[in-house]
């Protein structure tokens, strides 16, 4: 694949050479430049929300669903770096970017919120997983990052496991994300997890996963409270690498098929 791009760029660049020298009778052809994730529509799922910890939405953040294993609540208010970096902000920052790399790529994207606030709660993580069932997305990825021991580093990725009449059709799918999600970041370059086994966690109690009925992983893109993760996630260069490994995951999905 690399290798017949690079054949098309070079042609595309000597044909811009001719084209420049004046030596082409006929016009340009049109830019059919590559847009390799052209007709998917993808749902970016950024964690949580800044207004989730304001006490003003208690109420809200207080609403419980059975998730098919266990009564758990509308959503949380994440971690944050030691620092005080809130995982909200780091996740939606990360998503913005993913958005425009994908849109470039031909992708069709939309978003689980629309705002980074501290005036704004939710949604509900059950809600997040029925928009992807509603637009019919062909793939939904939630975006975090873990809050563990200071010792542990790196992404990871959790899959659907089965729960009976809830996951049982999201259970493949999901784990073809999710591998193709591991190994597509690990070749552009994402440290692995140095705690998960396989950096692939098999969850039936997120309840974002359990109400999915479309392709979906949660990826917990590294440690908060691990210091050079927390470096890496504050800076807006490491933002934007991990936008770039989560593209190159989603890539490498969406090219098997
Ligand atoms: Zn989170």
């Amino acid at each position: 694949m690399r290798v017949l791009l690079a054949g098309i760029l070079a042609s595309a660049l000597s044909l811009g050479m001719v084209v420049a020298g004046g030596a082409s009778a006929g016009a340009a052809p049109d830019s059919d430049r590559a847009a390799p994730l052209e007709g998917r529509l993808i749902l970016l799922d950024p964690g949580h929300q800044l207004g989730n910890s304001n006490p003003r939405f208690a109420r809200q953040m207080a609403q419980k669903r059975f998730n098919g294993t266990t009564v758990k609540g509308c959503n949380t208010t994440g971690t944050a770096t030691n620092a005080g970096f809130p995982e909200a902000t780091f996740t939606w920052r990360v998503a913005l970017r993913l958005k425009q790399l994908l849109e470039d790529e031909g992708a069709t994207v939309e978003m689980t919120r629309s705002s980074n606030s501290r005036d704004v709660w939710g949604p509900c993580v059950w809600d997040r997983a029925k928009q992807a069932n509603r637009i019919g997305a062909d793939a939904m990825i939630s975006i975090h990052a873990d809050g563990s021991s200071p010792g542990n580093r790196g992404f990871f990725v959790l899959a659907p496991g089965v729960v009976k009449g809830w996951t049982e059709d999201v259970v493949k799918p999901g784990r073809r994300l999710a591998s193709s999600m591991i190994e597509g970041m690990t070749r552009a370059g994402a440290p692995a997890s140095n705690y998960i086994a396989d950096q692939l966690m098999i969850s039936t109690n997120t309840t974002g996963l359990n109400f999915s009925n479309v392709p979906t992983v949660t990826v917990e893109l590294g440690n908060m409270r691990n210091a050079s993760d927390a470096r890496r996630m504050s800076s807006r260069s490491g933002q934007r690498d991990y936008a770039a490994w989560l593209l190159a995951g989603l890539q490498h999905y969406f090219s098997r098929g």
